[in-house]
């Protein structure tokens, strides 16, 4: 009668919802566990297997592939200056220009608290320090927000470039060489961007 048919409505309008916010859960915890939740770029766990893929794909198909590592330089004195909100609304202003700078095929992610690597399939040394630069340029003009009251600070950054195929690297093998590279870019002085060395290719 009606009042079954109202019930059965009621019963399947219910089930239905309790679906869509499982699904919505679902979706949430899997964006979680591959973004970062305070600039919303690529965690780290994820730029790890994809960067695998990556070079593989690279290595097979006789592609070049380069990466940097970007590190905030003196990052620890907005915390100690300014408080730790500030040093999160800088992080999130950084990672908005990394996103603006990169391209749609480029992978950006944030790698450690204050560092961030970008990914940049076919792309050769050269083109990779001009990225590098532009982002250290944006970065050097900026403004950083860093309260409700629109006070603002400079800061600078320091990045480590490296390419795959001047080396003939594995995953691990491209992000230590633009690691050292980062070291030599805070050595000279900072704000300062630097390109790893070639090394001899295996099997040469
Ligand atoms: P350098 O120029 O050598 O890179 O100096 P630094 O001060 O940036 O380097 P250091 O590694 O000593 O400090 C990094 C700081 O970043 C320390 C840590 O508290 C801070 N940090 C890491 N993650 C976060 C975060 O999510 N939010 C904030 N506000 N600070 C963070
Ligand atoms: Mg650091
Ligand atoms: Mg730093």
């Amino acid at each position: 009668d009606k009042n079954e048919m109202a019930v059965r409505v009621r019963t399947q309008i219910r089930r239905k919802r309790y679906q869509d916010a499982l699904k919505e859960q679902y979706q949430k915890s899997v964006s979680m566990a591959l973004t970062d939740g305070l600039t919303g770029l690529y965690n780290r766990h994820y730029l790890n297997a994809h960067l695998g893929n990556m070079v593989k794909y690279a290595t097979k198909n006789g592609k070049n592939l380069a990466l940097m590592i970007m590190d905030m330089d003196h990052f620890k004195f907005v915390n100690d200056t300014h408080g730790h909100d500030a040093g999160d609304m800088v992080l999130k202003q950084l990672s908005d220009i990394i996103i603006r700078t990169a391209r749609s095929t480029d992978l950006a992610a944030r790698f450690g608290g204050e560092e961030f690597v970008v990914l940049m399939p076919e792309t050769d040394s050269a083109s990779a320090l001009g990225a590098a630069n532009r982002i250290r340029e944006i970065v050097e003009a900026t403004a950083f927000v860093i309260d409700k009251d629109g006070q603002t600070i400079k800061r600078t950054i320091s990045i480590g470039v490296a390419n795959l195929m001047e080396a003939g690297d594995s995953a691990e093998g491209l992000l230590k060489r633009a690691d050292e590279a980062l070291y030599i870019a805070k050595n000279n002085g900072r704000n300062n961007v630097k390109v790893a060395v070639k090394t001899v290719p295996n099997g040469w």
